[in-house]
């Protein structure tokens, strides 16, 4: 089995559906309200899990209800937690307000997740065994560098998803294997708004980059070889939320599994667009028997 370490975020996402989000200054009456387990890093461990892979978390919830139920969410989806700490205070949030359109605003409050500064005694042994480290924007940036250079010390194979989009920090990119923005991301990185073209100027930092072209599939380079495009399955998209974080969760399993590369990504690109055909974040992803059935009929071998 792949033995897959996230080191991330855990948020609740606060979902307010409302027929037209309020200006500033207005009240406006909603439609639904839906509280929903989140963050990139919780949902790449379930994503992962789900597809069979054996996941640790390690990050962080607060010493509240939302905690609670954050860990014994991850736990039920079979992510192990021993190394997600509860500290002090609130857990992190998202205040997210969806309108009629689908169109939806975020506030993201880290708390918890912002007081994961450094590892704790007990995490590079857990990344030393993990088969892949993945990562994202979403932890305080100096342990994002601490986890990768850990995972580089052991020759874990180290995969990063830069969201929030923002600068990375000096020897992020040395430790990173693969990175994997998608096109606002790698435009946010690199200021140039061509995928190939910001796949090449980011190839000078990392040495293999898969940039998430949404319906259009994904764009594969790596240092030394022709980028090719890997295209996504045509699907009636119902709800893209987390459909990037389906694809990385898929995408360690699928490479920690010893599929080729090319392959991978379009195993991961099967689990992505099932994904996008449900509604919600962590409940649209597929399990392991739904995305095998799907992908044989993609003509991909088991
Ligand atoms: P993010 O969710 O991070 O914004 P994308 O929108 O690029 O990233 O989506 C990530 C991946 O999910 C895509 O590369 C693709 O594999 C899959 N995906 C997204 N939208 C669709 C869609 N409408 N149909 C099929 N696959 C999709």
């Amino acid at each position: 089995m792949t033995a897959i370490a996230v080191l991330g975020s855990t948020n609740m996402d606060l979902v307010a559906y409302v027929p037209k989000a309020p200006r500033l200054g207005e009240t406006v009456t909603g439609r639904a309200f839906r509280t929903v387990p989140g963050g990139k890093g919780a949902n790449q461990a379930v994503a992962a899990a789900r597809l069979g892979g054996e996941v640790m978390m390690i990050g962080a919830v607060g010493a509240d209800e939302f905690g609670v139920r954050l860990r014994a969410a991850l736990q039920a989806r079979g992510v192990d937690t021993a190394a997600l700490r509860t500290v002090e205070g609130a857990s992190g949030t998202a205040h997210i307000t969806v309108d009629d359109e689908g169109a939806n605003s975020i506030i993201v409050i880290p708390a918890a997740n912002a007081r994961v500064t450094a590892l704790e005694p007990g995490d590079d042994a857990r990344i030393a065994a993990a088969d892949c480290l993945l990562l994202q924007l979403e932890l305080p940036l100096e342990v994002v560098l601490a986890g990768a250079s850990a995972a580089r010390a052991h020759g874990v194979r180290t995969i990063l998803t830069p969201a929030p989009a923002q600068p990375l920090p000096a020897g992020l990119p040395a430790a990173t294997d693969l990175l994997v923005p998608n096109e606002h991301e790698a435009a946010a990185l690199t200021g140039l708004t061509d995928p190939h073209r910001a796949a090449e100027a980011l190839l000078q930092d990392v040495p293999e980059v898969v940039i998430t072209l949404g319906a259009a599939g994904v764009l594969y380079a790596a240092r030394g070889r022709e980028p090719v495009v890997v295209a996504a399955p045509r699907v009636r998209a119902v709800d893209t939320t987390a459909a990037g974080d389906t694809f990385v969760g898929a995408l360690a399993v699928a490479l920690g599994e010893g599929r080729p590369m090319p392959q991978a990504l379009a195993w991961a690109g099967c689990a992505a667009a099932l994904s996008v055909q449900r509604p919600g974040a962590q409940d649209s992803m597929p399990d392991r028997a739904d995305l095998v059935a799907f992908a044989a009929g993609q003509g991909l071998p088991r």
